[in-house]
């Protein structure tokens, strides 16, 4: 209980975090010009809080929050296309009990993962300033000192892998240049593991860079290495 209430607490800091003037401004205009589909909706435009078990051996980490998806939800890929795929997979191989997300309020729980970001709120053109990918890098290094379980990452394309290994040699890690591509399996001194793949984002899946069997290729690696772990 103890941890949960940490990662509690850790959450409600980063809601209400300001620290990036441009995204702050983003998020204010995103909201006052909605689609017509989502006129009605209130958006939550503010900085998003991970979610998920905190006894995780897996964190996912995204990018960041897309304005009309998670922007507009309250929580990481709920009610966007890249939510869909994540929450399908980790559903299909027994992460979650749900096998999509539409609302923070629809009884979606993640078992034995946890989901984060590169950063929490969302950017113009999904692409994060280099500047902003520093303010929000202390809330990924304090999850990593409040997940104790994790046994492998997951991140989510190239920035988020590059951020992921930046994040982790910060925390003490000494780990050499690493390639990014999909499917690819590092072990880390620590006896943690990386597990990289392409972000399924809709320039991915949409183009067949991304197929459904290769992104449940990534679960069954992690898997295997859970098993071979335990
Ligand atoms: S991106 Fe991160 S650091 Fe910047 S305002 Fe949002 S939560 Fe704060």
């Amino acid at each position: 209980m103890k941890g949960i209430t940490e990662i509690e607490k850790f959450q409600r800091i980063v809601v209400t975090c300001r620290k990036c003037p441009r995204l702050v401004a983003y998020l204010q205009e995103v909201s006052k010009h909605k689609p017509r589909r989502y006129r009605e909706q209130d958006y939550w435009s503010k900085p998003l809080p991970s979610f998920g078990d905190p006894d995780a051996q897996v964190l996912i980490v995204g990018l960041a929050p897309a304005a009309q998806g998670g922007n507009r939800t309250g929580r990481m890929f709920t009610g966007d296309r890249s939510g869909e795929w994540l929450f399908n997979a980790l559903y299909q191989f027994g992460f979650a009990n749900q096998p999509n997300s539409f609302r923070r309020d629809d009884g979606f729980k993640l078992h034995d993962a946890y989901i984060t970001a590169t950063i929490r709120c969302a950017p113009p053109k999904n692409k994060p300033l280099p500047e902003e990918i520093e303010n929000c890098r202390s809330y990924f290094l304090k999850e990593l000192d409040l997940l104790k379980n994790v046994k492998v990452f997951i991140p989510l394309g190239q920035i988020a892998f590059t951020q992921t290994l930046k994040s982790l040699r910060l925390h003490g890690l000494e780990i050499p240049a690493l390639a990014f591509g999909h499917g690819k399996v590092y072990p880390l001194p620590n006896g943690q593991t990386i597990i990289t793949t392409y972000h399924p984002s809709q320039q991915n899946t949409q183009t067949g860079k991304l197929t459904r069997p290769m992104f449940h290729q990534i679960f069954k690696l992690v898997l295997n290495k859970l098993k071979v772990r335990s």
